[in-house]
């Protein structure tokens, strides 16, 4: 049937053919209806025969032309509309933009030119879905490379988590010390309760994502949400087969299928990500503390307390300094030995971080010598604390197999703006000046700089 490469050119051809045709046979035809031989093959009745069959092809191909061709060329011009709305949706990675208007034709001929148009629109749907896919891809590896500090990149993964698969809430959980520790959760009442969960230990065991199917009104392990959630997803993050943490999403609806690649591919380079920030994290603690007590080296212990003094400054808001140095130390490393020495500089850190306050900054400044930097505490703050500290290392003790060691402390103290200091450094000179009067009047006292 194909004769051109143009289906109109081989549809004008067979229909001027088949009328031309006609017009050949008709005169013959006639014949058989008793017209005479005489009249039908005349050279005229043959030449009018022959035009009529050529008119009636030529208008049956302007016919198909007109109402099919005018349909397809339509169809045409909008599959290009389309293409470019597509293009630049790609580049602009705005895929809200291909609404059914923009994305879509319309579907008006119940025939083969309804199907095409119907397929059309499945395979656009199907490149749009997979554009947005890859756009989310996208956003998501930016925002992780921007982001190193844990808590930072934790909190704007789940977010994109969230946004990316429909989520309805959820929760980042890391791996540290052998413990899970929620770093960022969004919509979950009783976070802490997931790192308990069988669902996420199991996932952070086998590196297998677990999928739970709640039924109505049934709880699975403590997880609250804040919502009635239908099905969770507790994927595990992962380094080089290392279980790192989880991710957990969860919906009131249920996850599609389009959600939970998109979980999978996130989830694959988010651990890339996760062993960078938990390394990050690791390096920042082992530069700004201090190994064997756990509260900040005197190096990063005193950017703080000049960070902490600037501001006091600004604020024009108190500042208080307490320093503090344990009685006849040498004597506890002589008598019990070394280790039992720093086994006493950990217990007094313990005390310490107890009864300091949420924003106090506890240094290591010497060898077991601390600085307490305590922001907003007026000098009757500082002489109240400082003296429940002496009293709480004085009552305190640690034991070392049938013997107990006790020791005490001398601490100085110093204020802002008591003290009338321009330099952050001059009031920890004060300080010290102080504990070397406590030492000095006999020490286990707290003497405050006047
Ligand atoms: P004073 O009451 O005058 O402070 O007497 P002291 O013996 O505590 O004297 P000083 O403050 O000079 O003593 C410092 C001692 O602290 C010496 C050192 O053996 C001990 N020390 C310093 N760092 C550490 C440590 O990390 N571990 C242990 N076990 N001992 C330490
Ligand atoms: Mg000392
Ligand atoms: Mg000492």
């Amino acid at each position: 049937m194909r004769l051109t490469r143009k289906v109109f050119h081989d549809l004008a051809i067979w229909m001027i053919a088949f009328g031309l045709g006609i017009g050949i046979v008709f005169p013959f035809f006639v014949i058989l209806l008793g017209v005479p031989s005489s009249t039908s093959l005349s050279i005229s009745f043959f030449l009018a025969c022959f035009g009529a069959g050529a008119a009636v092809g030529v208008f049956n191909f302007s016919l198909a032309r007109m109402v099919v061709g005018s349909r397809i060329k339509v169809m045409a011009k909008a599959m290009t509309h389309i293409e470019k709305n597509l293009m630049s949706m790609a580049v602009s990675g705005d895929m809200n933009q291909c609404t059914p208007q923009e994305c879509l034709i319309e579907v008006d001929s119940e025939d083969e030119i309804g199907e095409s148009a119907m397929a059309f629109n499945r395979l656009v749907e199907a490149l749009a879905q997979s554009m947005e896919t890859q756009a989310a891809i996208r956003s998501f590896s930016e925002m992780l490379t921007s982001h190193l500090e844990l808590e930072v990149l934790a909190q704007q993964a789940l977010r994109q988590f969230i946004v990316h698969t429909g989520a309805s809430g959820g929760a980042i959980l890391y791996e540290s010390a052998g413990e899970l520790k929620v770093a960022s959760s969004h919509g979950l009442k009783d976070v802490e309760s997931l790192s308990a969960s069988d669902h996420v230990r199991l996932a952070v065991r086998t590196g297998d994502s677990q999928i739970i199917h709640m039924p109505d009104d049934v709880q699975v392990d403590g997880v609250i949400a804040q919502f009635r959630p239908s099905e969770i997803f507790v994927l595990p993050a992962t380094y080089k087969s290392i279980p790192l943490g989880v991710v957990v999403l969860a919906t009131a609806g249920s996850f599609d299928a389009e959600a939970q690649t998109r979980m999978e591919l996130f989830r694959q380079s988010f651990g890339l990500a996760l062993n960078n920030a938990i390394a990050h994290d690791r390096l920042q603690r082992l530069a700004a503390l201090d190994p064997l007590t756990g509260v900040y080296n005197r190096r990063f212990g005193m950017s703080r307390f000049h960070e902490e003094f600037d501001r006091a400054v600004r604020m024009n808001s108190p500042l208080g300094v307490l320093m503090m140095d344990i009685d006849h130390f040498k004597r506890v490393n002589d008598t019990y030995g070394h280790l039992v020495g720093d086994r006493v500089l950990i217990s007094i850190t313990g005390i310490a971080k107890t009864i300091l306050r949420d924003g106090d900054v506890l240094i290591r400044y010497g060898g077991e010598e601390f600085l307490a930097i305590l922001p907003a505490a007026s000098s009757e703050d500082l002489r109240l604390i400082g003296e429940r500290l002496r009293r709480a290392i004085e009552d305190a003790s640690v034991t070392d197999g049938s013997q107990t060691i006790r020791v005490t402390t001398s601490l100085g103290a110093s204020s802002y703006p008591r003290q009338n200091v321009e330099k952050a450094d001059e009031l920890v000179q004060l300080a010290d000046a102080a504990l070397y009067q406590a030492k000095e009047s006999g020490r286990n006292r707290l003497i405050l700089s006047r």
